[in-house]
């Protein structure tokens, strides 16, 4: 019988719909925590401080890396993101299973520190989908859309690196698989 959580990343280009998913699964499943990222970048309007993200400067996120107290961290479109330790092993402790939302960079740093870590990789289902995707979210300029679509396409290279690629095609049934997936990693036997 397990007594600690599993370790579940789950990255896909921005407009893949990740941050849809995680809320849907919160719905979905109990025993969750999911893990809040620090970043550099500025707010969207509507996100909140401690609850889509812990919005540092540069130099309060510089400390974090320098006193050791980020899991992982990456360098995204010129931004740090990165995710804070310490709940993430408390709440693994506790026997949660912990969802991260991550890039790729973050996510072969955590493979890499915890081998078993599951990692999913969510996609659109198709380019045009996903251009038309974040034209309408209407929260990032034609610059930045155009700089997240080449970024896009360079973590869909990186997808053979995962153990699970979910195409989001219907909110719903891209839920139930993550559900079936996490449920399934509950399941495995625990080693001795
Ligand atoms: P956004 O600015 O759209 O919220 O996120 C941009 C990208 O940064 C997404 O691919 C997202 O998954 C990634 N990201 C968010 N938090 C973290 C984190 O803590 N670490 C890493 N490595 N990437 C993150």
């Amino acid at each position: 019988m397990k007594t600690r959580g599993n370790l579940i990343v789950i990255s896909g280009p921005s407009g893949s719909g990740k941050g849809t998913v995680c809320q849907g699964l919160c719905r979905a499943m109990s025993g969750l925590h999911i893990s809040i990222s620090a970043t550099t970048r500025k707010p969207r309007s509507g996100e909140k401080d401690g609850i889509n993200y812990y919005f540092l400067s540069r130099e309060q996120f510089e400390k974090m890396i320098a006193g050791g107290q980020l899991l992982e961290w990456a360098d995204v479109y010129g931004y740090y993101y990165g995710t804070p330790g310490e709940p993430v092993i408390e709440a693994l402790n506790a026997g949660k299973d912990v969802i991260l939302e991550i890039d790729v960079q973050g996510a072969l740093q955590v493979k890499s520190k915890f081998p078993g870590c599951v990692l999913i990789f969510l996609i659109p289902p198709t380019r045009a989908e996903l251009e038309r995707r974040l034209r309408n979210r209407g929260t990032d300029s034609a610059e930045e859309i155009e700089r997240r679509l080449r970024w896009a396409e360079k973590e869909i290279n990186e997808v053979s690196k995962y153990d699970y690629l979910v195409i989001n095609d219907d909110l719903e049934s891209a839920i139930r698989k993550v559900c079936t997936i996490i449920t399934a990693e509950r399941c495995r036997p625990a080693l001795l």
